[in-house]
Order: structure tokens, then C-alpha cells, then sequence
């Protein structure tokens, strides 16, 4: 059986896992910490509800990427929220945003550019 730790890119929560094999469902073992937004969860419901956030973000920011061509991940910045994800790409972005945001369509998904 294999432990990690992870510390999700998408809030301050930190949980460690258990699994066996890659590619298998991973089982909830302990959080050392939560953070405010899921103060309110605990167990394998706080870890369901951070890995589904953290796949949604990286599933929207490839599709993002794979859209947008010239874009490289580390130039992205997200914030996930309670009201939904938003992203900031670099101000190079401008002219084509409204095109961009518009094929990128996500409930509460935000896309601006860095000032
Ligand atoms: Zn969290």
C-alpha cells in the first residue's frame, strides 16, 4: 500500500491518501489540515470534494491551453472560489479574451487578464 501527501494547488488543505496500484480510487486517511473553505467537510467527503475541484481546475486549464496555443502553463494563474474558478492569463491575452472566454464555457468560470 502506497501514502501520499498531497497538498492540492487549489486551496490550503493538506490530506494524505492511501492506495494501492496507480489508476485505482485513492481512500482518504487523514487531513492535517483544512482550510477555511472546507472547514466544514471532514473524512473521505472533504477529500472527494478537494480532488474534484482540483480535476475540474486542471481539466479547465487544459482545455484552456489546448485552446489558446501559445499559452504556457505557468503563465496562468487560478483562483478557486466558492463561486466558481478564475483565471488570469498574461496581458498579451487581451485582444483575443472575449474570443477565448467564449469558447471556454463553464458554470462560474471566470477568465481575465493580468494588468
Ligand atoms: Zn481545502
Amino acid at each position: 500500500m502506497n501514502e501520499t501527501t498531497w497538498h492540492p494547488d487549489t486551496c490550503e488543505c493538506v490530506i494524505t491518501f492511501q492506495w494501492d496500484r496507480p489508476g485505482d480510487t485513492p481512500r482518504f486517511k487523514h487531513a492535517t489540515q483544512t482550510c477555511l473553505r472546507h472547514r466544514d467537510k471532514q473524512g473521505q467527503l472533504l477529500f472527494d470534494c478537494v480532488l474534484a475541484e482540483n480535476r475540474r481546475k486542471n481539466q479547465l486549464l487544459l482545455e484552456l491551453l489546448a485552446r489558446a496555443g501559445d499559452l504556457q502553463p505557468d503563465e496562468v494563474d487560478f483562483l478557486v472560489t466558492d463561486d466558481g474558478i478564475k483565471f488570469t492569463l498574461p496581458p498579451r491575452y487581451s485582444d483575443r479574451l472575449p474570443a477565448l472566454a467564449s469558447s471556454l464555457t463553464y458554470p462560474n468560470l471566470s477568465i481575465s487578464v493580468r494588468s
